[in-house]
C-alpha cells in the first residue's frame, strides 16, 4: 500500500509538471538590424507562446527561442521566407530535463541532509534542500557564518542572506544568484561558493585577509517563489511570481524592476512578456528587500549578481550609452578577471558594458547599484553559450562554480585592496 501510495504522489508530481516534449529551441542569426526586427515582432505575437532565451540584439548575437511543438512549422516558415538563417539547438527540451531529473534523483540518494558534507554538489537541489544547507553551514561555522533574512517573497518565502563575518562593521562583499529562477546554475554555483569560503577561511591567505577586512554576503535563492515553480510547475520560470491586475500573466521580471532607467527601452510594459519591468520600480519585494538593505547596511562596496547563459562578465550601464566613470577600471578588471576564469577549463568570455556587449535593458539590478555609489558593480552570465542554455547538466555544476569562483576572487581583491 505504501509503495503503491508513493507511486501515485509520484505520478500526480509529475503531471503536474509542464511538459515539453518536441519542443525546440531555435538558434537565428540575424544578419542585420532589419532580420533583428523581424524576430522581435514575433515576440509580440502572444499566441504562439515564445520563450525568447536570448533577447533580440542590436550587435547582432544569436538570438535562442524555445518554440512550442505546435507552433514549430510556422515559426520555421516565417524564418525561411524572410531569408533569415537558424539552427536547431535544442531538438527536445523535454529529453534534457528528463535527464536533470533522473540526475536529481540519483543525486539525491548519496545525502542524508544533516551536514554540508554529505550535500552533493554536483547535483540541482530544492528550495527545501538548500535552505537545510544554508541551516548546517550556519550551525557547523558559528564564529563565520550567519543568516540574515533580509525580508519575504511575494507567496512568504523567507529571504536569507548568508554572511561570512569575523567582525562588526566592516565593508561588505555582495553576491547574489537566481534572481531568473530558471538559471539553476546559478543557486547551485552559490551554494559551492558558500562550501568553498568555510573550507578555505583559515587556510587561503588571500581569502582570509580578505574576511579579516570585509564581509561576504550571499544571497543563493533571490527569487525563491519562482525557483519553487520551476521545480513544481514549469522548469522554464523566468520571472517573479506576483499577479498582475487586469491581466491573467502572473509576474515580473526582476531584472527589469530596479529604478535605473525604470520603463526604458530594452523592458516591457506588456505583463506576458519575459522582460516586465512591473508596475512600479522595486514593486517586487524580492527586489525591494535589496534595495532596503543595501541602502541600510550603507558600506557595500562590491556588488555582483550572477545570471545565466552566455558566458559574460559584464557592468554597467544597461540603460544607457553613457559611460560609467569608471569604465575604464571596471573593463582592465573585467578583462582580469575572465582571463583567470579562462584558465582552469578554458571557458572563453566576452566582457564590457551591458549595452555594447548584450543589449540595451532598463531597470537592471547592477546599474542601480552602481548609481547608489557601489562602484564594483558586476554581473556574470554563466555556462553555457546555448547547447544547453538553461538546462545545463549537473555535472558542469562543480568546474563552473570553480571557474567562476577564479574570477570573483579577483572581483573580490580588487575591491577589498581599493576600499574607497
Ligand atoms: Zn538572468
Amino acid at each position: 500500500m505504501k509503495g503503491i501510495l508513493a507511486l501515485l504522489a509520484l505520478v500526480v508530481a509529475a503531471s503536474s509538471l509542464e511538459n515539453f516534449s518536441g519542443q525546440q529551441v531555435l538558434r537565428i542569426f540575424p544578419s542585420d538590424e532589419a532580420q533583428v526586427n523581424l524576430v522581435r515582432a514575433l515576440e509580440d505575437e502572444e499566441y504562439l507562446q515564445l520563450d525568447f532565451w536570448t533577447s533580440p540584439s542590436r550587435v547582432l548575437l544569436p538570438i535562442d527561442i524555445r518554440v512550442p511543438l505546435h507552433h514549430l512549422q510556422s515559426v520555421k516558415v516565417y524564418l525561411e521566407s524572410n531569408s533569415i538563417q537558424y539552427s536547431i539547438m535544442i531538438h527536445d527540451v523535454q529529453n534534457l530535463l528528463d535527464e536533470e531529473q533522473r540526475d536529481m534523483r540519483r543525486n539525491r540518494a548519496s545525502e542524508d541532509g544533516r551536514s554540508t558534507n554529505s550535500f552533493n554538489y554536483a547535483a540541482y537541489h530544492t528550495f527545501d534542500e538548500i535552505n537545510a544547507f544554508i541551516d548546517n553551514l550556519v550551525s557547523e561555522n558559528p564564529n563565520l557564518v550567519s543568516k540574515i533574512q533580509i525580508g519575504s517573497s511575494y507567496e512568504g518565502r523567507p529571504l536569507n542572506v548568508l554572511k561570512f563575518s569575523t567582525g562588526p562593521n566592516r565593508p561588505a562583499f555582495w553576491i547574489d544568484t537566481g534572481i531568473h529562477s530558471r538559471e539553476w546554475v546559478t543557486q547551485a554555483s552559490a551554494v559551492w561558493f558558500a562550501k568553498k569560503i568555510v573550507t578555505d577561511f583559515g587556510k587561503d591567505p588571500s581569502l582570509t585577509n580578505t574576511l579579516n577586512q570585509m564581509d561576504i554576503l550571499i544571497e543563493i535563492v533571490t527569487n525563491p517563489d519562482g525557483f519553487v515553480y520551476t521545480h513544481k510547475s514549469d522548469r522554464m520560470w523566468r520571472k517573479t511570481r506576483s499577479p498582475n491586475s487586469g491581466s491573467l500573466c502572473v509576474g515580473t521580471d526582476p531584472n527589469r524592476n530596479w529604478d535605473a532607467g525604470f520603463g526604458g527601452p530594452g523592458s516591457s510594459s506588456n505583463p506576458c512578456t519575459e522582460t516586465y519591468r512591473g508596475r512600479a520600480a522595486h514593486s517586487e519585494p524580492e527586489v525591494k528587500a535589496i534595495v532596503d538593505f543595501v541602502k541600510s547596511h550603507g558600506n557595500i562596496k562590491g556588488f555582483v549578481s550572477i545570471h545565466s547563459y552566455s558566458q559574460m562578465l559584464l557592468f554597467p550601464y544597461g540603460y544607457t550609452n553613457t559611460r560609467v566613470p569608471d569604465h575604464d577600471e571596471l573593463n582592465a578588471v573585467s578583462k582580469k578577471a575572465i582571463t583567470a576564469l579562462a584558465s582552469l577549463y578554458g571557458t572563453a568570455y566576452t566582457y564590457g558594458s551591458i549595452i555594447s556587449t548584450i543589449y540595451q535593458a532598463s531597470g537592471g539590478t547592477i546599474d542601480w547599484t552602481y548609481n547608489q555609489g557601489i562602484k564594483h558593480s558586476y554581473s556574470f552570465e554563466l555556462r553555457d553559450t546555448g547547447r544547453y542554455g538553461f538546462a545545463l547538466p549537473a555535472n558542469q555544476i562543480i568546474p563552473t562554480a570553480e571557474e567562476t569562483w577564479l574570477a570573483l576572487t579577483i572581483l573580490i581583491e580588487h575591491t577589498r585592496d581599493n576600499l574607497y
